[in-house]
C-alpha cells in the first residue's frame, strides 16, 4: 500500500490525473467461517475487519484525508454487486477465441481451500497421513473442503493462446521477468476450466449469479472485479462520479502470492467480456525476517503495526520499505535495520544536511538565502578558498541525479532511485565540509564566498524536497517550510525544476530538526519489552512544542519531532542513583517572560535560581503559555545543562515539563508549597 501511495503522490505531484484504490474483498466462505465463528454475521465480521484496516490506513497516512488511497474499496458495496452481475453476464453471452461458450454449468468434484479461496489440485495439497481425512493446504496447513456440486464453469482452457500472445506481445505485462516466466510456464502447462460458482446453500455469502440465484459466485470473480467497478463499471452512478474510461487500463500491484489469480484468470475474464487488459501486473516480494523466514503467527517474527507506529514516523517506514527492498524481490526486516536506516540516512543524511546547512544561513546570512553568484572582483579570491567558481559543476551533477533518479522510479525501482538522491546529499555534505563556511564567515572577504557554498546547499535542499516529496510527504513539506518556501513540493514536477529558482533575499523558515535520532539501544528495549514509553519527560528550550519526550523515538504526527536530551535521561531503562545525580535540577522563579521574534513557538525566559545573575533560558511553550502568566511562577530548571544557542539567544538551561497528547502539548512542573530559589531537587 506504500509503494502504490508513494506511486500515486508521484503522478499526482507530475500533474498527471490519478485514481488509487486500495481495500478488501469480503465474501466467500472464509468470512462466513470466521464470522460464525465470532458470533457476527458477514458483514458484521467485513466491517470489524475493515474498521481495523482502515484505522492503520489513517494511523500510517495512506488514507484520502491524509493525500493517500481516493477510495477504500469493499466488495459488499452495492454499487460492486451491479457492476460484478454486468461482467457476468457479458462473460456468459462471450464465445471463447476457440468458438465455445465462455461459461457452462457442470459438476465440480474436487478439494478447496476456504482461506485461499481456491481449488487444489493434487501437487498443491498435503495428502492426509490418516486414511479417510481430508488433505491439508499446504499454504495454511488446514483442512481442505470436499466440494461435489453443481457448478458454473467458465471455460479457462480455451484461453491459453490468447493469454500467451498477450504475455509475449507485451513484455512488461506482468513483471518482474521473473514472474512472467511462472505465469508463462504454468499457461503453458495447460489450463483447466475453473468453476466459478457455488451452490447457495453452500456457500451463501456472496454475489448471486445473475438470473440464477441458487448459485454465489467464486469470491475471485467477484473479487477481481473491483478494479473496473469502483470507477464506474456497470454502475452510472460511479461512472459519472469517476469515470470507467479515464483511468482504465490500470497499473495492478499484488502480492507474488495471488499473481496467477491476476496475471492468468483476471485477463481471461477480461478479454471474455470484451474489455481492455490491465497496463500491467506487478508482483512484489514478501517481508521476510532477519533470518530470511517467512514471517508468520507461530513464529511470532511479524510485524505489529501497532508497534511499528508507536516507535517510528510514517516517514522513516516509508523511507525503509522503499529504499531496503527492491522491489519484486522479497525484503528483509527487522526493527535494528529500521533504526540504523532512522538514524545513518535520515537524521544523520538529509536531516542533518538540512539543519546544518540552514542553522548557518540564520547565523551567517541573518536568515536569508544569500545570492549565489560571486560577482567578477571577488572570483579570484573565491578561488584561493578552493570552492568552485562555476556553478555549473554542482547544477549539471544534481540535474543529472534528477533525471536519473526519475528514469529508475519511473520502471518502480525506488531502491535504486534512493540511492541516488543520497549520492546528492553525500555530495552537497562533502562540498559544505571542504568550503569550511564556518572559516570562510571569520573573513569579510570572503562573505560572497560563503554565500554561495550556502546557496548551493539551500538549492541542493529544495530540490531533494520536489523529488523525496512522494516517497516522504511529510518531512518534505517540513524541509521545504524551511527554506521559507511558499506552496508545497506536491505541486512541483520534479522535471520542470531549474537550478537557480530558489530567491536571494528570502527569508527562510524556523530551523528544527525534522528527523529525530532514535536511542536504539532504548528503542530496542521498549520494542522487546512490549512496553509502553513513561509519559514523563525534561524539555530542554530547544524541544519546540516539547514533542518528542513522551514519545523517545518518534511518531507520526506532526511531522516534526525532534530527540531531546530527554532521550538519554532513559524512562524506560534502569539507571543508577549517580545518573541521576548528573542532573542539577534546581527551584526558579520566573522574573520575565516575552515571546521570540519570528520564532512563534519559543519564549525568552530571566529565571531566578538564587545565582548572581538570572538564568536565560528559551522554552517551546509559546503556543501554550502567555509570557505574562508566567511571571512569578515557580518552575524547575536543569542547571548544569550546556548553554545553546537558538535563534541568536543563549539559553542556559532547559525548564522541566510534562507533554502529553498527539501534539505533545507541554505542562510546567511546579510546586504546591513555598520552597526557596535555588533549591536543589534529589
Ligand atoms: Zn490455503
Amino acid at each position: 500500500m506504500i509503494v502504490a501511495d508513494t506511486i500515486a503522490r508521484a503522478k499526482r505531484q507530475r500533474g498527471i490525473e490519478t485514481y488509487f484504490l486500495t481495500g478488501t474483498d469480503e465474501h466467500g466462505i472464509n468470512i462466513e467461517r470466521s464470522a460464525q465463528k465470532e458470533g457476527r454475521t458477514p458483514q458484521e465480521q467485513a466491517d470489524f475487519v475493515v474498521s481495523y484496516f482502515k484505522k492503520m490506513t489513517s494511523k500510517f497516512g495512506l488514507d484520502t484525508e491524509h493525500g493517500g488511497y481516493d477510495i477504500f474499496m469493499r466488495t459488499t458495496e452495492p454499487f460492486h454487486y451491479e457492476g460484478v452481475s454486468e461482467l457476468w453476464r457479458r462473460v456468459a453471452k462471450a464465445k471463447t477465441p476457440k468458438g465455445n461458450d465462455a461459461i457452462y454449468k457442470g459438476h465440480y468434484e474436487g478439494w478447496f481451500c476456504a482461506a485461499c479461496a481456491a481449488y487444489k489440485t493434487e501437487d498443491e495439497y498435503e495428502k492426509a497421513k490418516v486414511e479417510g481425512e481430508p488433505p491439508t493446504c499446504r499454504v495454511h496447513e488446514t483442512a481442505l473442503d470436499r466440494v461435489s456440486e453443481e457448478s458454473y464453469f467458465f471455460r479457462l482452457s480455451d484461453y491459453d493462446e490468447a493469454l500467451l500472445s498477450v504475455f509475449e506481445s507485451r513484455s512488461e505485462f506482468v513483471r518482474p521477468e521473473s514472474r512472467r516466466n511462472e505465469v508463462i510456464s504454468f499457461v503453458r502447462s495447460g489450463l483447466q476450466d475453473l468453476s466459478v460458482s457455488r451452490l447457495k446453500k453452500s456457500v451463501s455469502w456472496g454475489i448471486p449469479v445473475p438470473d440464477d440465484p441458487a448459485h454465489t459466485m467464486y469470491v475471485w470473480f467477484d473479487a477481481l472485479t473491483n478494479y473496473i467497478t469502483a470507477i464506474g463499471f456497470g454502475n452510472k452512478k460511479r461512472q459519472q462520479e469517476v469515470g470507467f474510461e479515464k483511468f482504465w487500463p490500470a497499473l495492478h500491484l499484488v502480492g507474488k502470492d495471488i499473481l496467477r489469480f491476476h496475471a492468468v484468470y483476471w485477463p481471461a475474464f477480461l478479454i471474455a467480456a470484451g474489455i481492455e487488459l490491465p497496463r500491467a501486473i506487478v508482483a512484489h516480494g514478501m517481508w521476510l525476517d532477519a533470518n530470511g523466514r517467512k514471517m508468520s503467527k507461530t513464529l511470532r517474527n511479524a510485524i505489529e503495526l501497532d508497534v511499528l507506529h508507536k516507535h517510528f514516523s510514517v516517514d522513516a517506514v516509508r523511507y525503509f520499505c522503499l529504499r531496503e527492498m527492491v522491489f519484486g524481490q522479497d525484503g528483509r526486516f527487522s526493527y535494528e535495520a529500521l533504526i540504523d536506516r532512522a538514524n545513518s540516512d535520515l537524521a544523520s543524511g538529509w536531516g542533518n544536511l538540512s539543519s546544518r546547512t540552514l542553522t548557518m544561513i540564520a547565523r551567517y546570512c541573518d536568515s536569508r538565502i544569500p545570492s549565489g553568484l560571486i560577482p567578477e572582483d571577488k572570483l579570484l579570491l573565491a578561488k584561493r578558498t578552493g570552492v568552485d567558481t562555476d556553478e555549473t559543476t554542482v547544477a549539471g551533477f544534481i540535474e543529472h541525479a534528477r533525471d536519473q533518479f526519475l528514469l529508475h522510479f519511473e520502471n518502480l525501482a525506488f531502491s535504486r532511485s534512493l540511492e541516488i538522491v543520497w549520492s546528492v546529499i553525500a555530495r552537497v555534505d562533502k562540498m559544505i565540509t571542504d568550503a569550511k563556511p564556518w572559516d570562510l564567515a571569520k573573513d569579510e572577504n570572503q562573505k560572497q564566498t560563503l554565500g554561495v557554498v550556502l546557496y548551493r546547499a539551500a538549492e541542493s535542499l529544495r530540490w531533494l524536497s520536489v523529488l523525496l516529496h512522494p516517497v516522504m510527504p511529510d518531512a518534505s513539506r517540513a524541509m521545504w517550510n524551511q527554506l521559507g518556501l511558499g506552496g508545497s513540493p506536491a505541486q512541483i514536477n520534479p522535471a520542470d525544476l531549474k537550478w537557480g529558482d530558489l530567491k536571494e533575499g528570502a527569508a527562510i523558515g524556523e530551523v528544527q530538526p525534522v528527523f529525530p535520532r532514535v536511542d536504539k539501544a532504548k528503542a530496542m528495549a521498549e520494542i522487546n519489552a512490549g512496553e509502553q514509553p513513561s509519559g514523563v519527560h525534561s524539555t530542554e528550550a530547544e524541544a519546540v512544542a516539547a514533542v518528542a519526550a513522551n514519545v523517545p523515538t518518534t511518531q507520526p504526527t506532526p511531522p516534526m519531532k525532534q530527540a531531546t536530551e530527554a532521550d538519554t535521561v532513559g524512562v524506560a531503562r534502569l539507571i543508577e542513583i549517580d545518573d541521576f545525580a548528573k542532573v542539577d535540577l534546581r527551584v526558579g522563579q520566573v522574573l520575565s517572560a516575552e515571546r521570540v521574534p519570528k520564532a512563534d513557538k519559543l519564549l525568552l525566559l530571566k529565571i531566578d535560581l538564587a545565582e548572581e545573575q538570572p538564568r536565560q533560558v528559551l522554552a517551546g511553550i509559546a503556543q501554550y503559555y502567555e509570557p505574562e502568566k508566567l511571571v512569578g511562577r515557580k518552575v524547575v530548571v536543569v542547571a548544569n545543562l550546556k548553554p545553546r544557542k537558538l535563534r541568536g539567544f543563549e539559553s542556559q538551561g532547559m525548564v522541566v515539563a510534562a507533554s502529553y497528547g498527539e501534539e505533545g502539548r507541554p505542562v510546567i512542573a511546579t510546586f504546591t508549597e513555598d520552597v526557596p530559589n535555588g533549591a536543589r531537587l534529589k
